[in-house]
């Protein structure tokens, strides 16, 4: 709750409607999560926070691109990212999820006044991912992945059969 993050959102004194948020996570900001798919990234986040009077939604846009590495031939692989995300706050005597909605509802104890989103950045940037990462084929036709690298990984998939 010390929380003064570069992430974090204070609610204390904000007034009712609609404020704006803007930041850019790049590859350092994945770097401090061991478990991150993404090795680099440049992505621009843009939140609008709608204060209510019992409540406060967040609509979250983020647009850019991710780098992954490619399933097929492990090379790094930059993928476009556009996506939003909406997630809803509301203040009770027991912080948690609120699991009886369908929409995103984290619930904060009463006292606490700010919010630091970095969790939920990350995350929304990894759920915003393809299922299958692979380099396209280019113009030609070709496939674009690292074609040393499938024989090297072909060659070990026979090695160790
Ligand atoms: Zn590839």
């Amino acid at each position: 709750m010390e929380d003064q993050g570069l992430y974090t959102i204070s609610f204390k004194g904000l007034s009712s409607g609609s404020h704006f948020y803007e930041w850019t996570i790049d590859g350092s900001f994945f770097a401090l999560y061991k478990t991150s798919e993404i090795s680099d990234a440049g992505i621009r986040v843009q939140l609008t926070l709608l204060k209510r009077s019992l409540f406060f939604e967040l609509n979250f846009m983020l647009s850019g691109w991710a780098e992954v590495s490619c399933d097929r031939c492990l090379d790094p692989l930059k993928l476009e990212m556009e996506s939003d995300a909406q997630m809803f706050v509301k203040f009770g005597d027991h912080e948690g999820e609120d699991e009886s909605e369908d929409n995103d509802v984290i619930i904060l104890p009463y006292v606490q006044d700010r919010l630091d989103v970095a969790q939920y950045l990350y995350e929304y940037a990894h759920l915003s991912l393809p299922i299958r990462r692979v380099h396209t084929d280019d113009a030609n036709g070709q496939a674009t992945c690292n074609a040393e690298m499938l024989i090297k990984l072909n060659e070990f998939l026979v090695n160790s059969n």
